[in-house]
């Protein structure tokens, strides 16, 4: 499980030194602090640029963590390079422009530099493809990825909506890369963040970047979201590690027979949708013959109503029970019109 912590922005050899002091001993193995800072607003902060570099490296000689920031140009990424700063991670804003991504990746063709790339700030698995394979092309082979969350209509309680099935799907596109989180700027709030943590862990996901400020009400960017090193160190504390795997023998045995019930009930699952798929053919060829149009509105909600009712007394949500049933009628209506 790998570690990153640090503040949202360098401010200040003193902020840095006071925040890096406070993350000893918890098991962090990279200190992140933004130089640049990419901002929505004019006149906010934008961090100390070229300048906390030296800070980077102060952090990195008193305490032994490598030191990460991010970059958003080729200009930061030579700067980065020049300092000997040992990662730095592509923000969320620059993944969605190919342009810049491309300049970054040859600014760093060849170097030993680990790169971390954020998701875009939209839900485009392609455009996060995209920026990963611009690096590999650049043989940049120390690459990783962070989800850190997206805009997306609704987000909840959240800042960015995690949106982990995506996230889950890129890991599996990219097996030798490891997928971290960040649970700071998906929450946008601190008191989501050990929850966020917890489902990383819950996942299986390979590691953290929180941001940790040693005073967060008076830090420059993203007050509301930064955990003092204390409240940091606490929350490692109370989460529930989980290995990949054990090696127990009963645990073995239990998990395999569960594991041999489900791919039996996937199997009849599928067998029942192919039934189900084959009647929705002969209900388009019936339509088809009678003119009568294939959408019939008022008895698919009456349908769907009923399976809500029915769901609950099963103890089923009805998220899900419409998520389930809304693709099986997609479907439904995609082969009937065949
Ligand atoms: C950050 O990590 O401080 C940052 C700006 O991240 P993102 O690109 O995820 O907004
Ligand atoms: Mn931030």
């Amino acid at each position: 499980m790998m570690l990153i912590a640090g503040p949202c922005s360098a401010e200040s050899l003193q902020q840095m030194m006071e925040t890096a002091r406070g993350l000893s001993g918890c098991g962090v193995s990279v200190f992140r602090a933004g130089l640049w800072k990419p901002r929505s607003r004019p006149g906010s902060y934008e961090g100390a640029g070229v300048e906390g570099l030296s800070w980077l490296r102060q952090v990195r000689e008193e305490t032994g963590m490598q030191v990460m920031t991010e970059v958003a140009s080729a200009r930061h990424a030579e700067a980065c390079l020049l300092a000997g700063i040992d990662m730095v991670w592509i923000g969320a804003r620059t993944t969605t422009n190919p342009f810049l991504v491309q300049e970054i990746a040859a600014a760093l063709t060849g170097t030993p530099v680990t790169v971390f790339i954020k998701n875009p700030v939209t839900p485009d698995a392609e455009l996060w493809a995209g920026a990963i394979e611009r690096l590999l092309q650049a043989r940049i082979r120390e690459t990783g990825m962070i989800l850190r969350g997206f805009t997306t209509p609704e987000s909840g309680p959240y800042r960015n909506m995690p949106l982990w099935p995506l996230a889950i799907g890129m890991r599996t596109r990219f097996p030798e890369l490891k997928m971290l989180v960040d649970p700071s700027h998906m929450a946008g709030r601190r008191d989501l963040i050990p929850q966020l943590c917890q489902q990383t862990l819950d996942l299986g996901l390979d590691g953290l970047m929180v941001e940790v400020h040693h005073n967060p009400n008076a830090a420059l960017s993203d007050a509301a979201q930064q955990l003092t090193p204390a409240a940091f160190k606490q929350m490692l504390g109370s989460l529930r590690w989980r290995s990949a795997d054990s090696e127990e023998g009963s645990w073995q045995a239990d998990i395999k027979a569960l594991r041999a019930e489900i791919d039996d009930i996937d199997a009849r699952l599928l067998d029942l949708l192919r039934s189900r798929m084959e009647i929705s053919r002969r209900i388009g060829e019936s339509k088809r013959s009678h003119g009568v149009a294939i959408l019939q509105t008022g008895r698919w909600e009456a349908l769907l109503a009923s399976m809500i009712e029915d769901g609950k007394a099963l103890g089923l949500s009805e998220s899900f029970i419409r998520r389930v049933f809304s693709a099986i009628h997609d479907e439904s209506i995609r082969v009937q019109g065949k």
